[in-house]
């Protein structure tokens, strides 16, 4: 049966839009269908609008510091609708350019919503349309935890639409996007309390990272408030009380929830395809990214893998570059290195200490140091550089870093780790000075060792 199209794409997002137009530059009758907004949260209200954001907290701390250096300049009030209008602005630019790149491969574009009618067919806005193949891109969505009052509560996408800086900011959760937040809004002049359950945040994160965030926001300023589980947001006057279950009461102008996403699979009409999910409904996929229907793909957040742009789009282009290019190949997820953009920053790519002592023995070099800058600035902020270093291979199994411009330098240290070098090919390399990234070519001293058969076997 001759179908509409050799394949169709549900989702403009990162996955989506690379996959679709990586395809019909193949040579397939390729459509998309949209309904919110082209480039999908990255673009709209992710990781493009938050860097802009970040960027502008970042400016007020170096007008801060720039007098040290012999500048003569005072911080002034900051302009929230200023940001606003460039930030929003920057962001039609580049959906504008998703669109136009898709139209630009030849893709037939739909502005709505598409579903599964069956395994073949689906319902796009209006129309029915048939694809020999599909790919599902749908992304994910934040959560909003389940208390009462959790509906005057703000999420990640309301963050982008709001009026004014609040004086006060209360921030649940202390994953990426919660310390991301706490960074800008103390950062803009808001007071930020951070209400987190573990005792550290950025859980699944090496240890002297989280430690050392933490003691970089509380020298900041911001309130942090481990171990705590939020059970109810009350209105209070103009504003918000926060409670705990362990008893705090936490006053705020407003609370953000940043306690996770889940895939977005809502009213797809994927049991109308045999599309099977996880409990927490994740869509299955194998190593070829193929759904429990064999030409039925999904890729990017709505499999809740590793929820990063650059994996979604690495994944989508290996799909297109296997079903239509002729070669069959698929995008790593080993040593996928990662940045969280609070302030300071931390990067990492590789295994957390903890993870490589589980594998074997493994050595241990960190440093901790005031950047240059600071030493002149007095800001009290520290950098912290990391190498988690096999023992029996001396393969650089985990680099780490908290710090100003660690996502600017983990890039580079990513490939050296992906392409499995030695703590002596770190070593051999010369640094550039003064930089703090020659740090991870000099750190010369092993600070500890880590697991080693002994130690666990005392430990049990
Ligand atoms: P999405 O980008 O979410 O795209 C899915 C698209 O599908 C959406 O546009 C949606 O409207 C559309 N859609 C859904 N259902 C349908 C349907 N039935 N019909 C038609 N269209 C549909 N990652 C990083 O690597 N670096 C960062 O700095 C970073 N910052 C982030 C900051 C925030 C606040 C958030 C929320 C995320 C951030 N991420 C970051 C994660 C990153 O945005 C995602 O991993 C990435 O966007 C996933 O791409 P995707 O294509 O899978 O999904
Ligand atoms: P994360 O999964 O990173 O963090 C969720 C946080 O919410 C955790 O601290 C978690 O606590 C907490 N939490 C979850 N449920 C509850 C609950 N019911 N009550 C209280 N706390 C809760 O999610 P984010 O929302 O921060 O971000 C989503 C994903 O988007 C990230 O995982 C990442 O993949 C991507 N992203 C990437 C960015 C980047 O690359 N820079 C930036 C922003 C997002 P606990 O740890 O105890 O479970």
């Amino acid at each position: 049966m001759p179908y509409d199209y050799d394949l169709f794409v549900i989702g403009g997002g990162s996955a989506g839009v690379r996959c679709a137009r990586i395809a019909a530059g193949h040579g397939a009758r390729v459509a998309i269908a949209e309904e919110r907004f082209w480039g999908g949260t990255c673009v709209n209200v992710g990781c493009v609008p938050k860097k802009i954001m970040v960027n502008a907290a970042e400016y007020g701390t170096w007008i801060e510091d720039a007098p040290a250096f012999g500048w003569e300049v005072t911080k002034g009030p900051h302009d929230w609708a200023k940001l606003a209008r460039v930030r929003d602005a920057e962001v039609q630019r580049l959906s504008g350019l998703y669109r136009g790149m898709l139209e630009n491969a030849g893709c037939t574009v739909f502005e709505c919503r598409a579903s599964f009618v069956d395994a073949h067919t689906l319902q796009v806005g209006e129309s029915r349309v048939t694809a020999e193949r599909i790919v599902i891109a749908t992304g994910g969505r934040p959560v909003r935890p389940d208390i009462p009052g959790g509906e005057l509560g703000l999420i990640s996408d309301d963050v982008f639409t709001m009026h004014a800086l609040p004086r006060r900011i209360a921030i649940v959760g202390a994953g990426y996007i919660a310390v991301e937040f706490a960074g800008i809004y103390h950062g803009l002049g808001a007071e930020v309390d951070l209400v987190y359950r573990a005792d550290l945040p950025l859980r699944g994160f090496d240890q002297d990272l989280r430690a050392g965030l933490r003691d970089a926001y509380e020298a900041q300023g911001i309130r942090l408030h481990p171990g705590q589980q939020p059970t109810a947001i009350e209105r209070h006057g103009e504003g918000f009380v926060l409670r705990t279950q362990q008893g705090e009461e936490i006053e705020t102008d407003c609370v953000l929830f940043a306690t996770g996403r889940e895939p977005n699979i809502h009213g797809l009409g994927l049991d109308a395809a045999g599309v099977c999910c996880t409990e927490a409904g994740a869509v299955i996929v194998d190593d070829n990214h193929a759904t429990t229907q064999p030409h039925i793909f999904a890729i990017g957040d709505v499999t809740d893998r590793l929820n990063l742009t650059p994996m979604a789009t690495a994944v989508g282009h290996a799909l297109a570059d296997t079903l239509f290019g002729g070669n069959p190949r698929r995008a790593s997820y080993q040593n996928v290195p990662t940045a969280v953009f609070s302030t300071p920053p931390i990067a990492t790519v590789g295994l957390t200490e903890a993870d490589a002592a589980a594998q074997g023995p493994c050595d241990i070099y960190l440093a901790r140091f005031t950047p240059m800058r600071h030493t002149i600035s007095r800001r009290p902020r520290r950098t912290l550089m990391k190498l988690v270093v096999c023992q029996r291979t001396r393969k650089v199994l985990g680099a780490h870093m908290l710090g100003e411009d660690a996502p600017e330098i983990m890039q580079g240290i990513g490939i050296a780790v992906v392409m499995g070098a030695t703590k002596e090919d770190f070593d051999r390399t010369i640094g550039i000075h003064p930089t703090a990234a020659e740090e991870f070519v000099t750190l010369r001293t092993r600070v500890r060792e880590v697991g080693l058969p002994e130690k666990a076997a005392a430990a049990e």
